[in-house]
């Protein structure tokens, strides 16, 4: 992909300059976790391939690589003449219809491949329109569950700290009790168990290594958690191996697997949140992978769609959808107006096919090692804490909070887009990357962290 790269003469940048849309944006609209008058955002007025396409301050447009697949989820690229296909073409024959009591090929085709795709054993599909709504239906299908089989006092979730699951009351009871928005809205979320963040892992020989000793302390600490409280608890929730927007953690895989055979014990369910992880992104197709794990629910979303529409899935397991089907309510209880939006839908169908094609896990891998090898010098930075990887994320923690709009200016300067938060630098390139964009990406994070935090 042509881009400027980190050797290309500095780009004019401009964070707030005469951009007439830049301009008319402030003030008039919310950006995510942004004050009104907060930083002014940069304009996007085209992206192809790795490359976005931004406005400079004299009006022209320069390119940048793309370090953040738009928040995980453009794992094709942009403007992908196969994903731009399927949506014109379902266009074609129509764009919507309500779900209730219809149905339609796109989104029974997609149900099929996320069942052939995704670990054996998870069988049912309700499509939501966003990751927080999946994981609101999880929770409420695990209260459903539960309920079916006579336990109405099981309404209670076990989750981990650091943990992000989403922006709705539901899912944000479940986040990092800390971090996540539990104190500006206390009444208001209901009160769930937390773990301690499982003991790091890293990568090493293609494995994920952690403190043995550490590993067994914390699965005794879940198994006492579990005995105390298992019959107020409907289920485990986890982002699988990597927790994401919580704070970009690897952990063990013996800590999920330890999740697995505690849930089925004491009779919770295990819903696992693949939104970030799912498909391919931390070198296994899905995360649960890392330890060999089929989840009671799965929620997918993110790169489901290769980032064109708004679209998830949650995923179940036989044994639970009967529970629910045989109780006295016998209904799922939720039915979002968009529901299996048919445009979305044909999108995440062939996006999926381009994933299966594609030989994702070459590009994940050739990803892996172009980061480890970019990021590296980062070590060698005073404010840099660590530096990790895994599949196609990289991670450069600092020790004190980033200077988010100076680092995103320097690294714009080198040709990079990317997005940090509180300590984080971090980033997912699209698979369809190069090895000469990956290189730009680590030397433009580096650059930029340098150049900023030194
Ligand atoms: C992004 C994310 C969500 C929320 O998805 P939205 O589509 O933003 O609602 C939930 N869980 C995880 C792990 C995520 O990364």
């Amino acid at each position: 992909m042509t881009h400027a790269g980190a050797d290309t003469p500095a780009v004019p940048v401009l964070p707030s300059g005469p951009d007439p849309l830049v301009a008319r944006d402030r003030g008039l609209l919310w950006h995510p976790y942004a004050p009104l008058d907060g930083d002014a955002p940069y304009a996007v007025h085209g992206a192809h391939g790795t490359s976005l396409h931004l406005a400079a301050q004299d009006g022209t447009t320069f390119e940048a690589v793309d370090a953040m697949s738009s928040w995980w989820s453009a794992i094709h690229g942009y403007r992908h003449p196969a994903l731009d296909r399927a949506l014109l073409e379902q266009a074609g024959r129509f764009s919507h219809v309500m779900f209730g009591g219809l149905t339609h090929e796109p989104a029974v085709h997609l149900a099929e491949q996320l069942v052939a795709l995704t670990p054996d054993g998870l069988d049912h599909v309700f499509f939501a329109d966003s990751g927080s709504v999946a994981v609101e239906v999880a929770l409420k299908l695990a209260v459903q569950y539960q309920l079916g089989l006579g336990r109405p006092r099981r309404t209670r979730f076990l989750a981990l700290r650091g943990g992000y699951h989403g922006d709705t009351f539901a899912a944000m009871g479940v986040c990092d009790p800390v971090d996540g928005m539990h104190a500006a809205f206390p009444s208001l979320i209901a009160e769930q168990l937390f773990l301690p963040r499982p003991p790091a892992a890293r990568l090493a020989g293609g494995q994920l290594v952690s403190d043995p000793e550490a590993v067994e302390a914390w699965i005794g600490a879940l198994e006492t958690m579990v005995a105390q409280y298992g019959d107020e608890l409907a289920a485990i929730i986890v982002e699988p191996v990597l927790q994401g927007a919580g704070g970009m953690h690897i952990y063990a895989p013996e800590c999920l697997a330890a999740a697995r055979r505690v849930a089925d014990d004491f009779g919770l369910l295990l819903i696992v949140d693949e939104i970030a992880t799912g498909f391919g992104r931390t070198g296994k197709l899905f995360a649960s992978h890392w330890a060999g794990i089929v989840p009671d629910i799965m929620c997918v979303g993110k790169a489901l769609t290769g980032g064109y529409l708004t679209l998830a899935a949650m995923l179940c397991s036989a044994r639970v959808a009967t529970v629910v089907t045989n109780s006295p309510l016998r209904a799922l209880l939720h039915g979002p107006t968009f529901m299996a939006n048919p445009l979305a839908c044909a999108v995440a169908s062939a996006s999926l096919d381009l994933l299966c094609a594609s030989g994702w896990q070459g590009q994940v891998d050739g990803i892996e090692w172009g980061l480890a090898v970019g990021l590296a010098p980062a070590r060698e930075l005073e404010a840099v804490r660590e530096v990790r990887v895994l599949g196609a994320v990289g991670v450069v923690e600092l020790f004190g909070a980033v200077d988010v709009p100076a680092v995103t200016l320097a690294a714009l300067e080198c040709g990079v887009w990317i997005r940090p938060f509180r300590n984080l630098i971090y980033t997912m390139p699209p698979f369809v990357s190069t090895a000469a964009d990956v290189a730009d990406i680590g030397a433009g994070i580096c650059a930029a962290v340098a150049r900023v935090h030194g």
